[in-house]
């Protein structure tokens, strides 16, 4: 049996309900399993790909009614009954006894398991309320802007003025954006508060003691668990807070300062130090037209097949620069009707807005060789845990190519100051990335049912001291307790962040392995990109050359390495 879905309208159920009928109907034998299955996976592509095009369209111009109009029905019309059919067709697949249990779809079958054990009818409508309530945090924070010397600016904008040598001019930025931020401070803590209660709710009404319990199995960790987060953090406490609190006071003292202070980091990275000893910021591109044939150029030289993909997506795939109305932040999302990923950013100019492209461009890559390789939609890409593997890795694969005797970037000091710059930045993202996953152990296990906005203000500012005592904020109370504000994943995806800090162990491990050879280490890497979310967590790491591994030696032999390469260059 095939299934047509030609006739489908994805913003009209009615449309939709009939095939989902027929999927219901349809019986399941063994030699009928997989097409069934494949129709089931052709039909939610359909509907991925109608969701990832709204996404894109309501970032792309936030102030857009027709496509805003187009993601509140989606959300608040179709994705209810898309749940329900989708846990429909679930119980019936899990229910089947002949299935298959090919390495196509084993991992499938215990995701959806999970799936089916934690879904509650009652719930849906909370994550649409959810989903909106993200929403408004994009609003809020992508309609702030400051006024500079004349002229309006959007964060991303202003983020270039971050970097400037004038000490002047930073606090003077810093000051600008972080009135912006506390403007908005009642609100969001409103929203988070409103946000707060619903999810213990789901929790509950889905038989948990607490949301933790919860997300773990919303977000498939099958691999690790609660515990082995506090080795990492305690890991990254012990091994990297220390290394980090060193290489900020060797930058103080490059600047002739006594200190890091917060206007000499990102608003949007707050480990990240913008400033540069260097006289002028790097500024590897004016125009986005630049940056998008550097990359190309990078990309062909790590792989003529991964450089094939980003050519493709130059047809109507990127959307790189930055604009009035358009979301803040970058991501890559997948088009499984259009066989092509899509990459959005904000991009202004800075080292960082290079970085994010080959980030990006890494998790574009995932999508791609997986749709190749992959039939089923639920197949492509891969954990989370991996998806940023691919991406991190990509930006230290790519590191050979940034000089521009290279095709790359940079020319001189420029290169080594990037190449810096990105070790740096391995060390410093850790330690905010615990702080920013503590957190959220804390709120939805051990803080009080009552937690209020000032007690959520204070385990943040103890959670920086613990891990960042580096970047001293002084007297700046109010900014830096209300750090978490400035964390969308803290409002928009709870939980979802320590996958950045257990893929980056992974990409370092990449990059150990590709300076002793680069195209063997480029090999492992397409492969285990290949392989989709057809394998577990450790054998995904396994393929691309890596252990899944988080414990202090393990993080304490990559920062070794880290800190010997940064004395390298600093020679
Ligand atoms: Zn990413």
């Amino acid at each position: 049996m095939t299934y047509d879905f030609t006739t489908i309208d994805p913003l009209d159920w009615s449309t939709l309900q009939p095939h989902v009928e027929a999927l219901l109907a349809a019986p399941l034998t063994p030699e009928s399993e997989y097409a069934w299955l494949k129709g089931w996976s052709d039909l939610s592509a359909i509907m991925q790909e109608e969701r990832a095009q709204i996404s894109r369209a309501v970032s792309e111009n936030t102030a857009d009614p027709e496509a805003d109009a187009r993601f509140k029905r989606f959300i608040g019309e179709i994705y209810p009954a898309l749940a329900q059919a989708d846990q429909a067709l679930r119980q019936k697949w899990l229910a089947f006894d002949g299935a298959a249990s090919a390495a196509e779809t084993v991992l499938i079958r215990r995701r959806f398991q999970s799936e089916a054990d934690i879904y509650r009818a009652e719930n849906v409508p909370l994550i649409s309320q959810l989903r909106l309530l993200g929403k408004r945090y994009s609003e809020i924070v992508g309609g702030l802007s400051i006024t500079w010397q004349g002229q309006d600016l959007t964060i991303p904008q202003a983020e270039v003025l971050a970097g400037d040598p004038d000490a002047g001019v930073r606090k003077g930025v810093w000051r600008l954006v972080s009135d912006a931020f506390l403007a908005q401070r009642g609100a969001l803590n409103d929203l988070f508060m409103e946000m707060l209660p619903i999810r213990r709710r789901m929790a509950r009404q889905a038989g948990f003691g607490d949301f933790r319990s919860y997300q773990w199995q919303a977000l498939g960790r099958f691999d690790y668990t609660p515990a082995e987060c506090a080795i990492f953090h305690d890991a990254i406490a012990q091994e990297v807070t220390p290394l980090a609190s060193e290489l900020y006071r060797q930058l103080a003292a490059e600047l002739g300062q006594d200190r890091i202070h917060p206007w000499d980091t990102s608003a949007s990275a707050p480990w990240q130090v913008t400033i540069d000893p260097a006289d002028t910021p790097l500024a590897p591109f004016d125009d986005t037209a630049v940056l998008e044939a550097g990359a190309q150029r990078i990309f062909d030289q790590v792989d003529p097949v991964l450089g094939g993909y980003f050519a493709d997506m130059r047809q109507g795939y990127l959307d790189l620069g930055t604009r009035p109305h358009k979301a803040p932040g970058g991501f890559c999302s997948s088009l499984p009707i259009s066989g092509k990923p899509y990459i959005f950013m904000n991009a202004a100019g800075t080292h960082r807005n290079v970085r994010t492209l080959l980030h990006e461009g890494g998790h574009a890559f995932h999508f791609a060789e997986s749709f190749r390789r992959q039939t089923l939609l639920w197949n492509h890409n891969g954990p989370m845990e991996f998806c940023e593997v691919a991406s991190m890795a990509m930006e230290l694969l790519s590191m050979p190519y940034w000089a521009a005797e290279a095709g790359g970037f940079y020319h001189g000091p420029d290169l080594n100051r990037a190449i810096t710059e990105q070790l740096q930045g391995l060390v410093f993202f850790l330690p905010y990335m615990a702080v920013v996953d503590l957190l959220q152990h804390w709120l939805y296990t051990d803080a009080p049912e009552g937690v209020d906005p000032a007690a959520i203000d204070a385990k943040w500012s103890d959670l920086w001291d613990r891990f960042l005592p580096g970047i001293d904020f002084g007297a700046a109370q109010a900014e830096k307790e209300t750090g978490w504000h400035r964390k969308g994943h803290i409002f928009g995806a709870p939980f979802y962040y320590i996958e950045y800090g257990l893929a980056q162990i992974g990409a370092m491990q990449i990059w150990r392995n590709a300076r002793q050879d680069q195209a063997a280490a480029v090999r492992a890497y397409r492969q285990a990109l290949a392989a989709g979310a057809t394998r577990p967590l450790p054998d995904l790491f396994a393929l691309a050359g890596a252990r899944f591994a988080f414990d202090r030696q393990t993080v304490g032999e990559l920062m070794t390495l880290v800190k010997q390469q940064l004395d390298a260059l600093a020679v």
